[in-house]
């Protein structure tokens, strides 16, 4: 049994947070559908039975191996393995399970050509729901396999932060924005998670000099219509896995766009990481190498009364 450290951060408050910019107001057709098809159709197969008969591998290496393999057939574009600790787990929160399989799935670019808008809002759904059911249908093979599991799912209530235990199992490095940074997929992906009692071999974190490229970059720090970004680590931000301040986005001052203006998603459109290798498109689309901003002037920063996690009020 693993509880959230008493400096976790608390859960999102999603609905307070809503509460303090007069509700929600995205109303997109596909996005609906995408929202209730995850709860009416996803949140029902979160659990099931565990098999009595427990398979058993020859190594943890192998039974990874295994796990690796399976979240790619199922349509992962990366699969890591992190230790659960209780800095990974929200406070208050509880979990039962000590390893965290990180599953991450690209979005893709050629939705991303004009930010923020209904193509680049619908796919941030889009991908919610198809990694929605890598991981249910993971954890059905971790439960066939006689081994308990809990979806963490990418979207809703999770018990575990999924960006810390990404870091741990090798996805990247943490961007300015407050994203991680792949290698590969750049910026632009989610990430959703299986947690299990599975012995499994776990990953290491990498430094790939992300981390380094953001402290001379700062294109998303300049487009962002908030000015949610800032210049300068803090202190106060607790570490990365690299032992670096972190940046800390004023999420009082992101919150309010991303809630009215098609979940924003600026910052990872503009990202320059390696140059926007990243942002290729190998299935033939044509696309532009930087987007189409259409920002609009941000609302006034809030604040909810509810219990928040720490932030830094930029420039307020
Ligand atoms: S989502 Fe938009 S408002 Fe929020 S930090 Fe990124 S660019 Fe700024
Ligand atoms: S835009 Fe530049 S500073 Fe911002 S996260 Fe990407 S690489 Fe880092």
């Amino acid at each position: 049994m693993i509880h959230g450290s008493s400096t976790s951060p608390i859960a999102f408050q999603w609905d307070a947070w809503y509460a303090s910019v007069g509700g929600r107001s995205i109303h997109i057709a596909e996005v609906d559908e995408y929202l209730k098809q995850i709860r009416d159709y996803q949140y029902p197969r979160f659990t099931g039975e565990v098999n009595p008969q427990k398979t058993l591998f020859a190594s943890n290496q192998e039974a990874s191996q295994f796990i690796r393999n399976s979240a790619r057939s199922l349509g992962a574009d990366e699969v890591g393995i992190a230790m659960i600790e209780p800095s990974d787990v929200y406070k208050g929160r509880v979990i039962h399970e000590p390893f965290a399989i990180v599953v991450g799935q690209k979005m893709l670019w050629r939705e991303f050509q004009g930010v923020p808008n209904e193509r680049s809002a619908t796919e941030c759904l889009r991908i919610y729901f198809t990694l929605g059911e890598i991981v249910i249908a993971l954890a059905d093979q971790i439960r066939s396999l006689g081994y308990a599991c809990t979806v963490e799912h990418p979207i809703g209530d999770s018990d575990v932060l999924h960006v810390p235990l990404a870091l741990k199992a090798g996805f990247g490095e943490l961007g300015r924005h407050g994203s991680i940074i792949h290698p590969k997929m750049g910026p632009l992906f989610r990430l959703g998670s299986v947690i299990t009692n599975m012995p499994l071999a776990i990953d290491a974190p990498i430094d790939a000099g992300i981390a380094k490229f953001c402290d001379t970059c700062k294109a998303c720090r300049i487009y962002c219509p908030a000015d949610a970004i800032p210049d300068e680590r803090s202190n106060e931000a607790g570490k990365d896995h690299l032992g670096n301040d972190r940046y800390m986005v004023d999420t009082g001052r992101c919150f309010p766009y991303f809630a009215k203006d098609h979940y924003c998603s600026a910052c990872l459109a503009v990202c320059v990481y390696n140059h926007k290798e990243w942002a290729r498109d190998f299935e033939g689309f044509t696309t532009k190498l930087f987007p189409d901003l259409q920002l609009k002037e941000a609302p006034e920063p809030v604040d909810p009364d509810a219990e928040t996690h720490w932030y830094p009020l930029r420039k307020r």
